[in-house]
């Protein structure tokens, strides 16, 4: 594949812009500086060096975007922006799209692959991939709420009781909920089950992925070590 069709699919930028980087001396091989975007490289295994950091090729693209309040999940949004024009053109050509959904209010960590064997994995209910929400709560939390929604709590869908993988207060109107399922409004509507309510909710992690410190609302990275050649 030509170099700059390599940087283009990786999310470096327009083709003029990739093209740019490697006319500026941006980018090397093997040491080697690069000045000839037309250049074939075998993308298997490839690892070029971009502004001095290493950048594995990836095959498939896995992006964690720091979600801000205001925009819509879906491909097709109905009241605010959909979370896709947060990112560059090139990634949302490759086809990539959120792994489960974040409501327009609720704001954090937002995966988003074009790997659908991805996608299946991670929101399938049997693989039980946790996500810890910090919720902040309308009436102050007690300890029957905390105990009621590890216990379970039935919500209107289903008779069979949802349960939080783990739960804690967090100050007087916080919870922190570990849900390993992921049903519609799930966190809102076991809040309401409890006769509580939901005024802020943010996801702070998904499987073992936080949000990088440095990653403000609207920014996307990347997940690290991604698809990485081993070694
Ligand atoms: N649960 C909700 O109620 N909303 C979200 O955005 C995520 C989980």
């Amino acid at each position: 594949m030509k170099l700059s069709q390599i940087l283009f699919s990786q999310g470096f930028g327009t083709r003029r812009v990739c093209a740019g980087m490697v006319y500026a001396g941006l980018v090397s091989h093997q040491g080697r500086e690069l000045d000839d975007p037309d250049e074939d490289f075998a993308t298997d295994g490839l690892v070029l060096h971009v502004e001095g950091r290493a950048w594995p090729y990836h095959a498939k693209a896995l992006v964690l975007l720091h979600k801000p309040a205001g925009y819509e999940c879906s491909q097709k949004p109905k009241h605010h922006p959909s979370v896709m024009t947060l990112l560059p053109p090139p990634l949302r050509e490759r086809g990539v799209q959120p792994i489960g959904r974040l409501d327009e209010d609720t704001t954090g960590l937002l995966l988003l692959t074009d790997d659908g064997t991805l996608i299946h994995r991670l929101t399938s209910p049997k693989h039980h991939v946790p996500k810890v929400y910090e919720v902040g709560c309308k009436h102050p939390v007690d300890a029957t709420q905390v105990q009621r929604l590890l216990d379970g709590v039935v919500l209107d869908d289903d008779p069979a009781p949802v349960r939080a993988a783990a739960c804690e207060a967090v100050g007087e109107t916080g919870l922190r909920l570990t849900l390993t399922e992921g049903k519609y409004h799930q966190v809102k509507r076991m809040v309401a089950a409890v006769s509580n309510r939901v005024e802020t909710l943010h996801r702070s992690r998904f499987g073992h992925l936080e949000i990088p410190a440095d990653l403000k609302p609207g920014q996307w990275i990347w997940v690290p070590g991604w698809n990485e050649p081993a070694g």
